[in-house]
């Protein structure tokens, strides 16, 4: 591996359908330099096959990862950049590839970073992309922008290849820097908020899907540390706990995030 940053970069595919397809994405990540690769319920595996199509490639293949949810294969990501072909009607963080890649490999500094692909015929679903904390795009003709799945992350993985060299030394952090908020971590904030929100009616007359979705984009975008992430959570929680001890009982309190999980930081210390 000629580079440490690109040991924290994950590709995910998920659903991928064709089995040439996985052994391109594979074959493309040796040659630029990526090893880590995880696997959600693709429709075929055969590392003979794959091995076969994708030369000495033996070391990615047998270390890849298998899971059957998308959000296991991203809980301890600290980054999750998604790919797609075209703007979606919902609200998302979109960035060239070009653009992402210099924050793709900030964020592989800190923790694992997962770029996530979609399957060949409908590309990441909206709930995928929800996970994502932004989309990254390559650029195309408008008329044909859908590239075949291996050649996708060829483009990616080359622009993170050419990045890394242009990115050694480490910034400096703050003394009580906490490390960025994982995946997990994040869907436990939008959770906590999502259940206060609830709570004050918020979402009264709104969709609480495209609401959360607006949230999740922002803070997504703000790319919080653990602790801030906690705080967020923390404000989530004590809506529900204010109401609790303010209002009469007899609430239900089986909304989601309505305890917090053990370890969540930062609600104890707002500075
Ligand atoms: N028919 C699907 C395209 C799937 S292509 C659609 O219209 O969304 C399979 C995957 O390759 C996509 O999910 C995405 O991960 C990647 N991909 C294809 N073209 C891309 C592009 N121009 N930019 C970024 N990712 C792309």
């Amino acid at each position: 591996m000629p580079d440490s940053l690109l040991s924290n970069v994950v590709v995910v595919l998920d659903e991928p359908q064709n089995l040439v397809n996985i052994a391109g994405v594979i074959r493309s990540m040796k040659n630029m330099g990526l090893a880590r690769l995880r696997v959600v319920n693709p429709t075929e595996w055969d590392t003979w096959r794959i091995t076969g199509i994708a030369h000495r490639s033996e070391d990615v293949v047998e270390a890849t990862e298998h899971f059957e949810r998308l959000e296991d294969a991203l809980a301890d990501c600290i980054l999750v950049i998604g790919t797609s072909a075209r703007p979606r009607t919902a609200p998302r963080n979109y960035g060239w590839a070009r653009q992402w890649a210099p924050q793709i490999l900030e964020g592989a500094r800190a923790g694992p970073v997962a770029l996530v692909f979609g399957r060949e015929d409908r590309g990441l679903s909206n709930e995928a992309l929800d996970r994502c904390d932004g989309v990254a795009m390559i650029p195309t003709d408008p008329e044909y922008s859908s590239l075949n799945l291996a050649q996708a992350c060829l483009v990616l993985a080359y622009e993170l290849f050419l990045a890394a060299d242009a990115s050694e030394g480490d910034l400096p952090r703050g003394k009580r820097y906490t490390g960025s908020a994982t995946r997990d971590e994040m869907e436990q904030m939008f959770q906590a908020l999502e259940g206060g929100l609830a709570r004050i009616d918020f979402f009264n007359a709104r969709s609480p899907e495209s609401v959360m979705r607006i949230f999740r984009t922002l803070l997504s975008r703000a790319e919080p540390e653990r602790q801030e992430a906690g705080l967020v959570a923390a404000l989530g929680f004590e809506i529900q706990n204010y109401l609790d001890r303010h209002l009469p009982k007899g609430g239900s309190s089986d909304r989601p995030g309505d305890k917090p999980p053990d370890g969540v930081p930062g609600d104890t210390e707002a500075t």
